[in-house]
């Protein structure tokens, strides 16, 4: 379910129906898959601690009815306890909503069954005292499982009818004690079943309190990717902004130290882009960056970072590059430039915009540092400037893998 609509959902029936004990189905859908594994684990729990608590009554048996202690022992560990594990094993393994509710009420049931069979055994005179007990079966499927609201009642209500078919004929027990017994055990019925229904409803509440929460949160998770994927993003070329290469430098640095690769740098400015300005206007010059922006990031590798430093000025930064490399995707980048054929009136009727390319590669160290390559890139492109631009220059660095006369080469490359 998208987002959007989930989190209309959960607004609604936080602002709905404020007892209902069942969502619509998207919300009831997500509430079971967010809840189910926790809760078969609780009611397991409680279900062990329910079955060892109904074998230790046996002690109780023993001690008022010893001549039904046979029967009581073959029904509570014969019958009851396998009964009880095997459905708790099967709750733990994960069964569908329904059945994990059906199964968990049956324990109620048969528990209910068992416990009047012992009792209607027995014609020892304190037996019917076991009666009262009863209701502690009520307690542990309405509260201690917590068995949802229909569940319980449905549950609650059939131990009753088991109770009152195995108490009324029972003769041994004074019609006062009976009377007392059963309006006890739906006395304890009642209010057990109203704790399980105000404690579903909180926990069905608290959930989607808890939900939309998340969904929000989730939104704000989103906001705040997209403010600083925004922050690091030039907004008018949606290259990468001098924040992020700033940030990015010095981690490719250290990497590259720690693999022995070499770096690449290359500084790159438009020609002549004040004429441009001037003749054309701002908005035309801005429409002239992206061009200019987009041909530098085609013709880039997605490993290179492809940055605007700000102004007319870009730079491409390179891992893993060795001079050739670096030298061949330069002048891709300025030949793609030149092949726009954007029109520079501004300096001449044959003039088109171009760009001037710096190179610098080399084998970073701990002695050299980043901005030693950028200033060599730098220092190459005042080189190509001076020499007439729409050039590539490479600098001449110490450690630089540069094969000899690069600046040689790429002259004739570049014109
Ligand atoms: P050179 O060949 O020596 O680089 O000359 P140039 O004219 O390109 O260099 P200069 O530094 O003199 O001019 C750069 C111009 O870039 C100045 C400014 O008008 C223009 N500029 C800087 N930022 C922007 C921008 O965001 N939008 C537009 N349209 N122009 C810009
Ligand atoms: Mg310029
Ligand atoms: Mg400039």
């Amino acid at each position: 379910m998208v987002n959007d609509a989930l989190l209309k959902a959960v607004e609604d029936e936080l602002d709905g129906a404020h007892c209902r004990l069942r969502f619509a189905d998207d919300v009831e859908a997500r509430f079971e898959a967010d809840t189910q594994r926790q809760r078969s684990r609780n009611m397991v729990l409680a279900g062990v601690i329910s079955a060892i608590i109904y074998c230790l009554f046996l002690i109780n048996d023993y001690s008022f009815r010893p001549e039904a202690f046979a029967t009581a022992v073959q029904l509570r560990m014969g019958v009851m306890l396998p009964f009880g594990l095997s459905v708790l094993w099967w709750v733990y393994r994960g069964v569908s909503p329904v059945l994990r509710e059906t199964l968990m009420a049956s324990t109620v049931v048969v528990a209910t069954v068992v416990s009047c069979l012992i009792f209607a055994k027995s014609v020892a005179p304190y037996s019917y005292l076991d009666v009262f007990s009863f209701g502690l079966i009520l307690l542990v499927g309405n509260i201690v499982y917590s068995l949802r609201f229909s569940y319980a009642c449905a549950s609650s209500a059939a131990s009753i009818v088991i109770i009152l078919a195995f108490v009324l004929p029972y003769e041994p027990m004074p019609v006062e004690a009976k009377r007392l017994a059963i309006f006890t055990i739906i006395a304890m019925g009642i209010f057990s079943l109203v704790a399980n229904y105000r404690f579903e409803l909180s926990e069905r509440t608290s959930y989607l309190h808890v939900l939309k929460e998340k969904i929000r949160a989730g939104y704000y998770l989103k906001d705040n990717q997209k403010l600083s994927q925004l922050s690091i993003t030039d907004p008018l070329t949606n290259l990468a902004n001098r924040r992020q290469f700033d940030a990015v430098l010095p981690v490719r640095w250290k990497e590259a130290i720690d693999k022995g690769m070499c770096m690449g740098l290359m500084v790159i400015d438009i020609d002549y882009f004040k004429a441009y300005n001037d003749f054309y206007g701002h908005p035309q010059g801005d429409i002239c960056l992206q061009q200019v922006a987009k041909a530098m990031h085609d013709n880039s590798r997605d490993a290179d970072l492809v940055v605007r430093l700000g102004g007319e000025e870009f730079v491409v930064l390179m891992v893993n590059a060795s001079s050739e490399a670096t030298n061949v995707a330069a002048e891709r980048i300025r030949a793609s430039i030149a092949a726009l054929r954007i029109p520079n009136f501004g300096v001449s009727h044959q003039a088109y915009i171009t760009v001037s390319v710096g190179v610098a590669v080399l084998s970073p160290t701990d002695e050299l540092t980043p901005t030693d390559l950028l200033s060599a890139a730098d220092r190459a492109l005042y080189e190509a400037k001076r020499q007439g631009r729409n050039a590539i220059r490479m600098a001449n660095l110490a450690g630089s893998p540069s094969d000899g006369d690069a600046a040689g080469d790429l002259d004739r490359l570049s014109r």
